[in-house]
C-alpha cells in the first residue's frame, strides 16, 4: 500500500509527497506534531497538516533566515529565536564565534523533543550552552525585553493558531524595543502566490514596515512550501541589508553555507513586479 502526504496550497491545489513510513505522529496542547520519513525529501516536519521542514531543503531556508543578516552586522552577540523549535535556526548561528547566546522561544516542548528524536540533521543544536529554550509563548517573552538582542528571528508557524500574535503590530513594536541600535529583525512573511495568504501578508509588511525605520522583503524559492516563491521581511532601526552587507568581513569568517553567498544575498531583495503590486498598496 502507498503512503502520500499531501498538503493543501489552496482550495483547488495540493502537494504531495510519497512517504515510506510515518515516524511520530501526536497532538499537543498547541497542535498536531506528524513527523514522516521520505526517499525524495528525507525527514519531514508537519504541523497540523503543513509542512514545517524537510531535509532536502531546509537549508535554503534556515541559511536565508540566519546568514544574510549576520553578514549585515558581523558582529551580532545577542540572539532571539522565536518559534524555530526544530532548531535549525540555530544550528546554522552556532557556526558564529561571535555568538554568544541563543535564547529560542518555543511554545511547544514537544516540538522540541520530536526533533531532537527524530530530526538529528536540524535539531542537534539545541544542547549547546549558548543556547537557552524558553518553553513559552514568543509575544509574552518579548514583552519585557529592552535593547537586549542584536537580532531576532521569527521563525514561526502561519499567521494562525498559536503564531498569529507574532504578525501583529504590538508584537513588532515590542521587538523594536527589544533590539539595540544596531538591531535587526528578521521574520519569515510567507508567500503571496495563492490568495490565502495574501491579505495577511500585506497586514503584516504594513505592520512592520509601520514600526522599523528600514523593512525589506526578500526572497528564496523553497520547493515544499505553498509555490515555492517564498518571502521574508528584513527590518532594523539603521542597517540597510545590501548597501551595509559586510561583504569581506563575512567571507572572511569562512563559514559554510550551502545555499547563502553575498550575491544570493544581493540578488534575493530584487522583488519581482507581481509582488511589489500585491505588497505594494500597503
Ligand atoms: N520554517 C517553518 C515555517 O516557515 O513555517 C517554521 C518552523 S518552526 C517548527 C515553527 C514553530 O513556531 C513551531 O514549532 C511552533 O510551535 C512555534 N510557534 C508558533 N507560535 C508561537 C509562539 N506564539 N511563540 C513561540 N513559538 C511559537
Amino acid at each position: 500500500m502507498e503512503l502520500w502526504f499531501t498538503e493543501e496550497h489552496s482550495k483547488y491545489a495540493r502537494f504531495s509527497i510519497k512517504v515510506d513510513k510515518q515516524l511520530a505522529s501526536i497532538k499537543s496542547d498547541y497542535q498536531r506534531i506528524d513527523i514522516f520519513e521520505s526517499k525524495e525529501f528525507g525527514k519531514i516536519l508537519t504541523l497540523d497538516g503543513f509542512i514545517m521542514l524537510t531535509e532536502k531543503d531546509e537549508f535554503i531556508y534556515h541559511d536565508m533566515m540566519t546568514h544574510l543578516p549576520m553578514a549585515v552586522n558581523n558582529n551580532i552577540s545577542r540572539v532571539l529565536v522565536i518559534g524555530g523549535g526544530d532548531g535549525g535556526a540555530v544550528r546554522e548561528l552556532l557556526k558564529y564565534n561571535s555568538v554568544q547566546s541563543i535564547d529560542l522561544v518555543e511554545i511547544d516542548k514537544k516540538v522540541v523533543e520530536l526533533c531532537k528524536e527524530h530530526i538529528k540533521s536540524v535539531s542537534k543544536g539545541l544542547d549547546d550552552k549558548r543556547v537557552n529554550i524558553y518553553f513559552e509563548d514568543g509575544l509574552r517573552f518579548i514583552r519585557n525585553k529592552e535593547n537586549e538582542y542584536d537580532l531576532i528571528i521569527v521563525d514561526s508557524t502561519d499567521p494562525f493558531g498559536p503564531g498569529e500574535g507574532l504578525f501583529t503590530k504590538q508584537f513588532y513594536g515590542n521587538c523594536y524595543k527589544a533590539l539595540n541600535e544596531n538591531g535587526i529583525l528578521v521574520n519569515q512573511l510567507e508567500s503571496v502566490f495563492y490568495s490565502s495568504y495574501e491579505i495577511s501578508m500585506q497586514k503584516a509588511y504594513e505592520r512592520v514596515s509601520g514600526v522599523f525605520d528600514i523593512s525589506y522583503l526578500y526572497m528564496a524559492n523553497i520547493p515544499t512550501y505553498p509555490s515555492g516563491s517564498w518571502l521574508f521581511g528584513f527590518s532594523s532601526k539603521k542597517l540597510n541589508p545590501v548597501k551595509d552587507i559586510n561583504e569581506q568581513g563575512w567571507k572572511s569568517l569562512n563559514i559554510p553555507t550551502r545555499y547563502y553567498n553575498t550575491e544570493v544575498h544581493k540578488a534575493a531583495f530584487a522583488i519581482p513586479n507581481y509582488i511589489k503590486e500585491k505588497l505594494a498598496n500597503e
